[in-house]
């Protein structure tokens, strides 16, 4: 059984063929999508997906969404996450890409706080987006210790801060860009971590991986990253594939 752990099949990039491209994941032997709506355009959209099996979903604000989160949001927030097919609260985090302002960043680390709190009081694992902040969120994480655990999504920080995610709880996941010829840095990490720390996703439509590289990423494009974990690690692809559904499971709780 393969799960792909993080998707955004609600992003209009599938709005012309959503239903083809989960039957073909299904039919190549993804038997589960986490769909992560880290959008509130995108919620209700998610919650429609949540009737179907085989698919749950994770809810949170995106740090990029920052100046245009409400009151109303939260508290529409608080009641998605205690569906019963929610399995985290995410992707929420830190992202100092695109404005690095110190007015940004209070802004940032308040929502990723207040959301944090959400997850705390209804028992839900975390989904991180870290993007060049890799610092600050694990010193949020030090000084809120009650944190929830979670998954640091598509991992690409250094060894180091790996091995300090992986010591406060946190499973690293591993996306498409393990596949790319210039990702050493990622090999070498995936190489050194133990395998119940690592969960498997594709962050589809992003991050195609290498074999598909600048097209559109699929759920079903999983397989390439389980491979290359597989020869990095040494392993029979099926025993990857089993070990990272079992991390998956366990970690959100489903089943
Ligand atoms: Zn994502």
């Amino acid at each position: 059984m393969i799960i792909d752990t993080h998707a955004h099949i609600t992003d209009v990039k599938f709005d012309v063929d959503r239903e083809v491209v989960i039957q073909n994941a299904f039919n190549l032997g993804v038997e589960i999508i986490f769909e992560v709506a880290c959008e509130s355009s995108y919620w209700d959209k998610a919650l429609e997906f949540l009737k179907r099996d085989n698919i749950f979903a994770s809810f949170g604000i995106h740090p990029n969404d920052v100046l245009k989160t409400t009151h109303e949001d939260f508290d529409k927030l608080k009641i998605l996450v205690q569906n019963k097919k929610c399995i985290a609260l995410g992707e929420i985090g830190l992202d100092y890409h695109y404005d690095s302002s110190i007015e940004n960043i209070n802004f940032q680390k308040e929502l990723f706080i207040k959301q944090i709190d959400i997850a705390n009081k209804y028992n839900k694992p975390i989904i991180i987006h870290c993007r060049d902040a890799y610092e600050d969120t694990i010193g949020v994480l030090e000084e809120y210790k009650f944190a929830p655990k979670g998954v640091v999504h598509c991992f690409s920080g250094n060894l180091e801060q790996a091995k300090i995610f992986v010591k406060s709880g946190f499973l690293l996941g591993i996306g498409g860009i393990l596949t790319y010829n210039k990702s050493d840095k990622l090999k070498q990490v995936v190489f050194e971590t133990d395998i119940s720390n690592l969960l498997c996703e594709t962050d589809c439509p992003y991050l195609a991986p290498q074999k598909y590289r600048g097209q559109r990423n699929e759920p079903s494009y999983i397989i390439e990253t389980l491979r290359e974990i597989a020869k990095i690690k040494k392993m029979l692809f099926s025993e990857v594939a089993q070990v990272m559904t079992q991390n998956a499971l366990k970690l959100f709780n489903v089943y």
